[in-house]
């Protein structure tokens, strides 16, 4: 029989274990080893049959088990301790508040998904575990950071494998009862509610759920409340579920409803208002909606001053190389939501937006865009002043493939730069390494929980012997771990007591072990080993030097390419012959990535270059001193040194079948040749020392690169901070900065036709010049009624390829001199710093001291063709 309504039961615990209740509510435990092993220590089993989960295991411990705890002196006493540590963590200064200047009073950070732990299944990969770090990190660093998502009733799905090897999703709702979150209340106790008018005279409506991850807010949005109609409620049913119509509700919940529960959120609370906005990929783009909307209505600002106002406070990072990853949605949809509807009962904040500017902010109105669509990366780039790449590839992967947006601008000027994604330290240190690390690199301060103060480099000073020890002991635990995993997935499969017995000896805790996991998108060719299966099959049963191999990754449940590749995988790894040395473990979560990344020997990561924006696991495995063996794409491009690991060389530009070949060859040859014979090179004491020597190597110049920290403050330094301060410059006075900017740009906009570079010359110019000679250049531009101030007249200059085209020039601003009949001159002088082919020119970009980058208004001018052109001396 079905219950007509359900409600969940909390477990009452004894007065002197309420802190416990505190202690799980914090998410801070996920990250912090003393208080999981708290937690454990209440029932054992319990702890690792509810697998983590701190919440479930207050519930199931019997209430005896509880009672005899709360009369535990020694229990009571670490439960005090680890809640003074909380408290001290949560209140006292950190690093943020000793060291940052200028730095913004509060950053709201959106992102679809976050992964902060396993017990909370709200990521589906890499760009959530990048968020789940980034809150984490900020929390360390005590940077004021709040996160906004959304609250997925059914998560990301679990994985198991039918008999023949497909991929099976189970979508286990989730009761945020049962989970560490609190619902966002007023005053009065009743729960905040957000609101958004949708077409048809529908709302839309949600609660407002907080986690607390150590010190930072993270509010998730849940439209599962009774006020809405089933459609309404199935708005966030599920990550990445559904069709056009439902991502696209999604997104302006995340957007609109994320920006009304911040405001709600600091209403409440009296925490301090973002001053920055930072959108993790292009799905949150709808919040500079909102704020624009709401700037319009309490500011009394235009349309063009409140988009100011919103672009120097914004930070928008993209993360796909792929167009075919960018969100875009139909133009109708957009408009059916944005523009009042005259009948509606109730006008939202939103309609009072002028559709034709809306609409023209996601156009992409540039060659080969398709004029029927909105762009969410293209709004994010038209909001945002700042934006970023994830690694410096991609930086420049993403200034092509965003080109089309600044015509008239080299490829190198496009105004995106790049950070570098970096993982959180104390999530993905297993224990043992992290023991050895705080014991032999703590710098005078020590080590603290967040590992500041580990002083890497010192790692190439490690001793050998226990470095040894820690890596057989992660491989130990991985293979135990792994054999217990295989045998539930087994059943699962159908299998019977006795067709499993050979489990009991799968893998090696000897052989050295290389670990594949991730998301199943074909780029990420899961399937690549596989190529020449012959090859592989001597890999792993190599006399001397064999491998094995231990595999991971869930695909897309739309996506019926990937399972097929998970089911080539499995099929070859159900061979008997070769069963015990490869292994693929189904459902693959932050728990048995933890496993993984710390228990391999090698991580292998071969994308098809460059289509892995960054890539996080292989930092994670190199802090647990497991060598990266990587195509060089992503942050492996940027940071491999030649000893730090391995780079299969890759065929980049050839097609994809010979591409494969030739990278699979390769792949099998550094492994046959290079990773195992120094795997099992050993002395006469048995230590693989040439081996340990790397992974010394690669943790001393790997830790400080990866570590999230970097990350962190690189956002800070270049981004959050300088957008804080631009925030400041445009809203003081009343908005003069803002209202200046608009008006300014409008003038601009409406004068660049007439600016024009009318002459360049430089004195003393011949076909060849010595090195350190210094050029004086002169330019003459009429400036189209715009006033000498306004813009900003540069010598380029630098090295010319074969066209004569300048690579990476440098350029320098040129001084006005005299003025004449609408011209004006300026001079300056360059110096050929570098010998060989050399040249420069001459431009024109708009200037202000309050815009943010100068190719802002995608304006420039530039000089007539060559020909026209007069060399040598004109004065
Ligand atoms: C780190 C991590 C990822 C990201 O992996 P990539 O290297 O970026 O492919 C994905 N899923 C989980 C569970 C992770 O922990």
């Amino acid at each position: 029989m079905r219950a007509i309504r359900r409600f969940t039961v909390r477990t009452v615990l004894p007065p002197r274990l309420a802190g416990l209740a505190e202690l799980v509510m914090n998410l801070r435990w996920s990250w912090h080893p003393p208080t999981l092993e708290l937690f454990a220590a209440i029932d054992p089993l319990v702890w690792r049959a509810v697998r983590g989960d701190p919440v479930r295991l207050l519930g199931e411990v019997p209430p005896s088990r509880l009672a005899e705890l709360a009369a535990d002196e020694g229990f009571l006493r670490r439960l005090d301790h680890a809640l003074e540590d909380l408290h001290a963590y949560l209140t006292g200064d950190r690093w943020y508040q000793t060291t940052a200047v200028d730095g913004p009073r509060a950053v709201a950070y959106f992102s679809p998904e976050y992964g902060i732990t396993s017990v909370l299944p709200q990521y589906s990969g890499g760009l959530g575990i990048l968020a789940g770090d980034h809150l984490k990190t900020a929390s360390d660093l005590g940077i004021p950071l709040i996160g906004v998502g959304l609250l997925y009733r059914r998560g990301y799905f679990n994985q198991s494998l039918s008999r023949d090897g497909w991929q099976q999703e189970r979508y286990p709702p989730i009761d945020p009862y049962g989970l560490p979150l609190e619902l966002l209340t007023e005053a009065d106790g009743s729960p905040v509610s957000i609101a958004i008018q949708l077409p048809e005279q529908r709302t839309l409506q949600a609660r407002v759920w907080q986690a607390r991850v150590g010190r930072v807010p993270l509010l998730l949005l849940d439209s599962d409340v009774e006020g809405n109609a089933p459609a309404e409620r199935d708005v966030t049913d599920r990550l990445y579920g559904g069709g056009t119509d439902h991502r696209f509700r999604q997104e302006l919940l995340l957007g609109v409803g994320g920006v009304r529960a911040v405001r709600a959120f600091c209403r409440i609370t009296g925490h301090p208002e973002p001053e920055v906005y930072h959108m993790n990929e292009g799905h949150a783009g709808f919040l500079a909606l909102e704020r624009i909307s709401e700037l319009m209505q309490d500011a009394g600002l235009s349309f063009d001053e409140a988009l100011e106002v919103v672009r120097a406070s914004t930070v928008f990072t993209t993360h796909t190389p792929v167009p075919a990853g960018i969100d875009r949605f139909p133009r109708d949809l957009i408009e059916r939501h944005l523009v009042a509807e005259t009948d509606g009962p109730a006008r939202d904040g939103l309609h009072i937006l002028p559709a034709d500017r809306v609409l023209a902010l996601g156009a992409e109105a540039y060659p080969g865009g398709d004029p029927g669509v909105f762009n969410m990366a293209v709004l994010g780039l038209r909001v945002a002043s700042r934006a970023n790449g994830v690694s410096t590839l991609h930086g420049a992967v993403s200034r092509h493939m965003f080109a089309g947006l600044w015509p008239n601008f080299d490829p190198d000027d496009v105004p995106i730069t790049s950070v570098t994604n970096g993982v959180h330290v104390p999530t993905w240190l297993a224990g043992e390494m992290r023991t050895l690390l705080e014991t032999e690199l703590a710098g005078p301060a020590g080590v603290d929980g967040a590992g500041e103060g580990i002083r890497w480099a010192d790692a190439e000073r490690l001793d050998d012997v226990r470095l040894w020890q820690v890596r057989n002991a992660l491989r130990a635990r991985l293979v135990v771990e792994a054999r217990a995993r295989l045998r539930e997935s087994w059943r699962t499969r159908g299998a019977t007591d006795s067709e499993m017995q050979w489990i009991d000896d799968a893998l090696d805790p000897q052989v050295l072990t290389i670990g594949f996991a991730r998301r199943v998108p074909s780029y990420k060719r899961l399937t690549l080993m596989l190529r020449n299966p012959e090859r592989l099959r001597a890999l792993l049963l190599h006399p001397r030097h064999p491998v094995q191999i231990v595999i991971a990754g869930k695909a897309h449940p739309a996506d019926d390419a990937g399972k097929r590749l998970i089911q080539e995988v499995v099929k070859f790894a159900d061979d008997p012959e070769v069963r015990h040395r490869i292994v693929f473990l189904p459902d693959y979560d932050m728990a048995l990535a933890q496993l993984l990344i710390a228990g391999a020997d090698v991580w292998l990561n071969n994308p098809l270059r460059p289509l892995e924006a960054c890539g996080t696991s292989g930092m994670k495995a190199a802090l647990n001193g497991v060598l990266n063996l990587s195509i060089r794409d992503g942050w492996w491009d940027e940071w491999f040194d030649g000893n730090n690991g391995w780079a299969i060389p890759s065929a980049d530009g050839l097609p994809d079948d010979r591409r494969d070949d030739l990278e699979a060859h390769a792949l099998y040859d550094i492994i046959e040749s290079q990773v195992a014979p120094r795997f099992y090179d050993r002395g006469s004491d048995g230590l693989p020392t040439r081996w340990l020597e790397m992974i010394r190597h690669a943790i001393a110049s790997l830790g400080p690169k990866v570590a999230a920290t970097r990350m962190l403050r690189e956002y800070l330094d270049r981004l959050y901070t300088p957008a804080a301060c631009a925030h400041r410059a445009v809203t003081a006075d009343d908005f003069a900065g803002a209202r200046h900017l608009a008006a300014w740009k409008a003038r601009i906009l409406q004068a660049w036709p007439g600016v024009r570079v009318e002459h360049v010359a430089a004195s003393g110019l011949a076909d060849a010049l010595e090195y350190g000679t210094r050029v004086p250049v002169r330019a003459v531009v009429a400036l189209g009624g715009l006033d000498p101030s306004d813009v900003d007249v540069q010598v380029v200059y630098g090295r010319v390829d074969e066209n004569d085209e300048l690579v990476t020039p440098r350029s320098a601003s040129l001084r006005p001199t005299d003025a004449r009949d609408g011209l004006f001159g300026y001079e300056g002088e360059i110096v050929l710093d570098r010998t060989g082919p050399f040249g420069y020119s001459v431009r024109v970009l708009p200037r202000d001291t309050l815009l943010g980058v100068s190719a802002e208004l995608g304006l420039v001018a530039l000089p007539p063709p060559r020909e026209s052109i007069t060399s040598g001396d004109l004065r």
